[in-house]
C-alpha cells in the first residue's frame, strides 16, 4: 500500500470515529497529507500509544489550556499528526508552543497518550525547520545564556571538607526567588552532609522545553563536566522541573530530590511561628515522582504544619500555569490558568518549585516549602508579590557573590 493510500485510510477511519461521536471535522485535502511526517513523529515518541488514539477527547476535556482557550485542542493535535498534516503546524507554530507540557492528558487518556510529549516533538521539528523557537521566546534564551555565563554560573566544593561527594544543584529559580533561603538550605546540607559542594547554573530545561535539542545537549555536557571537576557522584536537586529534565537525559551521576535528603537527615530546629494549614500544590513536573510528593508532605508534617490535599493533586495535579514556557507568548493565558489552579485552594498555598510559588502568589499568599524550614519571616514573606525580572537577576548575582566571598575567607 502506498503512503498516500495508507494515510487516506487513516483519515477515513478517524473521520468515521469522530463522526460517530458527533464531532465536526474540517475538510481535509488528502494531497497535503504526509505519512512520513506522521511516521517520523511516532519514531521520536516513546512507545506506540499515539497510534491507538481513538479521538475520544478525554485529553481535551481535562486540559486546562483547552478550558481557557477553545482554539487549543489536544485531541485535534493528535488527530492532525496521525493524518500527517505537516503544513498545519508550520502555519500555526503557536499551537505546540501553547501546551503546558504538564502531562495530565497522559494520566487521563485511556491509552496513556502524552500530548505534552507530542507537542515537545513538534517543537523540535519546528526548531529543525528554522521556525521555532518563536521571536517571543528570545527572552527565555537570553535568561538561560545569562544563567550559564560567569555572572551567575559557579561550582564550588565544600570549603570545610577535603573531598566532594555530592553537589547541591540550585538551578536558576530558587536563587532568583531567595538567595538567603538557598544559602540557608546549602549551609544545612553541609552541616548534615559534609563534603557537599554547590553548583549554580541552568540545567537547560528551557532549551529542552523550547525544542532546542542541541543547545540542551551542550548544556547537559557542561553540567557533566562540572560534576567531574568537583569529583561528585550525586546531585541534590530542589526543583522538580530540573529533576524531570535531568532524569530523562539519563545523566552519569545519581539524582536525589532535596526533600528526600532532608527527610533522611532530619529537619532543622522548628521555627517558632506557630501552626498553619496550607493548600499543597504538587508541581506538574513532579506528577510521576512519588519521592517528591511524599517527602514534601513528610517535611510539612515534621515542621509542625498541616496540608489540605487539593482535588487535583499528585498524579492528577494541575500546572501552576507557567509550564511549557508559555508565558512570553500569552501572559494573560497564564493569569487565567493560575486563577483556575488557585480556585481549588481554601488556604494559603504551599509549593516546592520556586516558579510555582512565584506564579501562585499573583493570586494568593504562597510559600515555598523551604520557607517553613529555613525562613523565620515566612508569615510576612507569604504576602510578597513575585520578584520582578531585574530583582531575580540581582538575587542570582548576590548568591554568587556571597559564595565567592565565603570561599575567599575560608
Ligand atoms: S484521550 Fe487519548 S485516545 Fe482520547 S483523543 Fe485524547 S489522545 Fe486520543
Ligand atoms: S500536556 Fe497538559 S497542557 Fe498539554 S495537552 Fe496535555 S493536559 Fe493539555
Ligand atoms: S512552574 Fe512548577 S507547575 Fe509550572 S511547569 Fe514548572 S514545575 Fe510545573
Amino acid at each position: 500500500m502506498s503512503c498516500l493510500a495508507n494515510i487516506s485510510q487513516v483519515a477515513e477511519t478517524l473521520k468515521q470515529k469522530s463522526n460517530s461521536r458527533g464531532l465536526k471535522l474540517e475538510p481535509i485535502s488528502v494531497n497535503k497529507l504526509d505519512a512520513k511526517f506522521r511516521e517520523g513523529i511516532l519514531a521520536r515518541m516513546e512507545g506506540e500509544d499515539l497510534k491507538r488514539c481513538l479521538g475520544c477527547g478525554t485529553c481535551s476535556a481535562g486540559c486546562l489550556v483547552r478550558e481557557v482557550d477553545k482554539n487549543y485542542n489536544p485531541r485535534q493535535i493528535a488527530r492532525r499528526v496521525l493524518l500527517g498534516m505537516k503544513d498545519y503546524f508550520k502555519e500555526k507554530p503557536e499551537i505546540p508552543y501553547s501546551c503546558n507540557l504538564c502531562e495530565l492528558c497522559q494520566k487521563t487518556c485511556p491509552y496513556g497518550v502524552n500530548i505534552g510529549e507530542l507537542c515537545l516533538v513538534l517543537r523540535e521539528l519546528l526548531v529543525e525547520a528554522g521556525i521555532g523557537p518563536l521571536p517571543a521566546h528570545k527572552v527565555i534564551n537570553d535568561d538561560v545564556e545569562w544563567a550559564l555565563s560567569p555572572t551567575f554560573a559557579l561550582s564550588l566544593p565544600d570549603p570545610d571538607a577535603a573531598k566532594c561527594k555530592r553537589a547541591f544543584f540550585t538551578g536558576c529559580n530558587l536563587p532568583a526567588y531567595s538567595p538567603s533561603l538557598t544559602m540557608a538550605t546549602y549551609d544545612y546540607l553541609r552541616e548534615k552532609l559534609p563534603g557537599t559542594g554547590i553548583i549554580l547554573r541552568c540545567c537547560g530545561a528551557p532549551y529542552h522545553g523550547l525544542g532546542e535539542h542541541s543547545l540542551f545537549k551542550e548544556t547537559m555536557g557542561g553540567l557533566e563536566h562540572e560534576m567531574s571537576k568537583l569529583g561528585a557522584s550525586e546531585l541534590i536537586v530542589p526543583c522538580p522541573d530540573c529533576y524531570r529534565t535531568l532524569k530523562r537525559a539519563t545523566p552519569s551521576f545519581e539524582l536525589k530530590t532535596l526533600y528526600e535528603v532532608l527527610v533522611e537527615v532530619g529537619v532543622p530546629q522548628l521555627l517558632q511561628n506557630g501552626h498553619a494549614t496550607f493548600s499543597l500544590h504538587d508541581s506538574c513536573t513532579a506528577r510521576w515522582e512519588a519521592n517528591f510528593q511524599d517527602s514534601v508532605r513528610e517535611l510539612v508534617k515534621l515542621s509542625g504544619h498541616e496540608i489540605e490535599e487539593l482535588p487535583h493533586s499528585r498524579e492528577l495535579t494541575l500546572c501552576c500555569g507557567q509550564g511549557g514556557l508559555i508565558l512570553p507568548l500569552n501572559p494573560m493565558r497564564v493569569f487565567s490558568l493560575t486563577k483556575e489552579r488557585v480556585a481549588e485552594a481554601h488556604f494559603d498555598m504551599l509549593a516546592y518549585c520556586a516558579v510555582c510559588r512565584e506564579t501562585l502568589s499573583v493570586h494568593k499568599p504562597s510559600l515555598h516549602v523551604l520557607d517553613l524550614l529555613f525562613n523565620p519571616n515566612w508569615e510576612k514573606d507569604m504576602r510578597k508579590p513575585p520578584n520582578k525580572p531585574s530583582v531575580r537577576k540581582d538575587n542570582q548575582s548576590l548568591l554568587k557573590s556571597l559564595l565567592m566571598e565565603r570561599g575567599r575567607t575560608a
